[in-house]
């Protein structure tokens, strides 16, 4: 099934008398549980296609399907609330809110969109010990490492259980090794709980958990590539990296 669709996505910015086309008519299927990975050299429109996703930007043209709706048809209202109950967001600064603590951020969305938290206690105890801060919950954001704090942001992007999780440069703010930790766990969200994600990644290694691969050049898909299921991160590094240098 589908969770999300793009079709023909173009983004053009009129800079003085010139016009960027940041994105240049990308078209996408989704499927439910996929974790795609996006790459691509600076100013290829990585960012751009995430943030139109998100509805963080309207497109200049094309359409999206989220969730089985054509998003253009809906009032801003119905759109807002669309991708609010559908897409979970996880950022490279985990913006989190300061004075509250690691799960009073996580049930956040929940008291945003008005809902009881005391129903979702349940799915808290689940994500807190999926991403491993059972200890830390009482913790504010300032006593949390930062690989604690992405994995925060993360939990309270799935407090909802979206259908998409849009991911921008996830591991961006953190050394190699707690990156790492932090690819698995989504990774394993994507295997264990069929969690959809999109991720903008420069990195290969961080590239290399997912399962499909789409490279960006001038605001236009140049490359797709597909790992089969099984296939070892090493492997999957090495083919991300014969990619990039060879520029196809
Ligand atoms: P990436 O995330 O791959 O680095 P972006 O999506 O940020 O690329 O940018 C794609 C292109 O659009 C770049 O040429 C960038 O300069 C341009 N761009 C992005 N945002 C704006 C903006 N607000 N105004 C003008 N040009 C922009």
């Amino acid at each position: 099934m589908s969770v999300l669709t793009a079709r023909n996505l173009r983004r053009v910015y009129d800079v003085g008398k010139h016009q960027v086309r940041a994105l240049d008519g990308v078209s996408l299927d989704v499927e439910e549980g996929e974790f795609i990975a996006v790459m691509g050299p600076s100013g290829s429109g990585k960012s751009t296609l995430l943030h139109l996703l998100g509805g963080l930007d309207q497109p200049s043209g094309g359409e999206i399907e989220l969730a089985g709706e054509m998003v253009s048809l809906l009032s801003d209202h119905d759109a807002t609330l669309l991708r609010r109950r559908n897409i979970g967001f996880v950022f490279q600064f985990y913006n989190l809110l300061p004075t509250l603590s690691a799960q009073e951020n996580i049930l956040l969305p929940l008291i945003i969109d008005g809902k009881k938290t005391k129903a979702y206690e349940e799915k808290l105890e689940d994500l807190l010990v999926r991403v491993g801060l059972t200890n830390r919950r009482n913790h504010r954001p300032s006593e949390l490492s930062g690989g604690e704090q992405q994995r925060v942001s993360l939990a309270r992007a799935l407090i909802t259980e979206p259908k998409l999780l849009l991911a921008d440069e996830p591991t961006g703010n953190l050394d190699s090794k707690t990156g790492k930790q932090v690819m698995e766990l989504l990774a394993e969200c994507a295997k264990d709980l069929h969690q959809t994600i999109v991720m903008v990644t420069h990195d290969p290694k961080a590239a290399a958990h997912a399962d499909r691969l789409i490279f960006l050049q001038d605001g236009k898909i140049q490359k797709e590539v597909s790992f089969l299921e099984g296939q070892s991160i090493s492997s999957k590094a090495r083919i991300i990296l014969d990619s990039l240098e060879s520029g196809e």
